[in-house]
């Protein structure tokens, strides 16, 4: 996998490209996984828009590392952002190196939260085993999450959480299907993505956002990008958020959907800046 030109001094990214990794850009089981005219698009679109472009999923860095790797990724993205908050940059050997600002406050502002919200998680935990067939699964780095056993049971579930951590405190979550993460409602992924433009010199203004389902929420929101997307197969609330927030929604699935809302939004862009 190869880095695209880098940015220099003179030559500095005008754009940011966020992507949702599962369902978005990628169908681990299709073949291909990613349209090729997708690389070849985001190849143009460095030269044409000064674009730099991203992975934002709820994969850890190892498993969205692979997942470039099955998916037969001919160029390395410029930037990738792990479980909906963690930001890794790639060195000049495209090794990824997280970025220790943003990461070391993040999981510090995470740690207090759950320290604070322990009584909380341990009434949600006793209420989902004894309520459901869910699984509360604890994995090391991850102190609490839910696996539900169909996607309607995790609606209950959630329907269950936001009663209970209302707005007390920063206590939130992040759900993909029938996966729920806890986490601090400061850090997801439309607040790293906005941390990535910075760092990138840019601003919301120029951030271009897809993704397909609830844990892509927080990124599609004119706050975090100016140009907002979902591919067809996106569930029926983020096609709601991108429609009724000005965005596209694109006839295609996955990555051709990906294909046509950059193609749509970019040629007026490109009219804008014509005229
Ligand atoms: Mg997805």
């Amino acid at each position: 996998m190869k880095l695209l030109a880098p940015f220099t001094e003179s030559n500095t990214p005008r754009w940011l490209l966020s992507f949702d990794f599962d369902g978005t850009l990628v169908v681990p089981d299709d073949d291909p996984a990613v349209s090729p005219e997708f690389f070849e698009l985001m190849k143009s679109m460095r030269s044409c828009h000064g674009s730099c472009w991203g992975i934002n999923t709820g994969r850890s860095l190892m498993q969205a590392v692979q997942g470039l790797v099955d998916a037969r990724f001919p160029i390395l993205p410029d930037y990738i952002i792990a479980r909906e908050r963690e930001i890794y940059l790639p060195n000049k050997f495209g090794r990824w190196v997280g970025n220790e600002d943003w990461n070391k406050r993040c999981e510090h502002e995470h740690h207090k939260l759950f320290r604070q919200c322990r009584k909380v998680l341990k009434g949600l935990k006793q209420w989902v085993e004894a309520e459901t067939a869910a699984v509360w699964g604890i994995q090391k780095e991850e102190p609490a999450g839910i696996v539900a056993s169909t996607a309607s049971e995790m609606d209950m579930i959630v329907g269950k959480i936001d009663e209970e951590i209302e707005s007390k405190t920063a206590l939130s979550y992040q759900r993909n299907g029938i996966y729920l993460r806890f986490s601090h409602k400061h850090f997801h992924k439309g607040t790293a993505m906005l941390e990535v433009a910075r760092l990138m010199g840019l601003t919301n203004q120029h951030a271009f956002a897809i993704g397909d389902s609830h844990n892509d929420l927080d990124m599609l929101n004119p706050e975090m990008a100016g140009l907002l997307a979902c591919p067809a197969n996106a569930c029926a609330e983020v096609k709601l958020q991108v429609q009724s927030s000005g965005g596209y929604v694109a006839k295609g699935e996955a990555s051709k959907g990906v294909i046509e809302a950059l193609e749509a939004l970019f040629a007026d862009e490109k009219k804008s800046e014509g005229s």
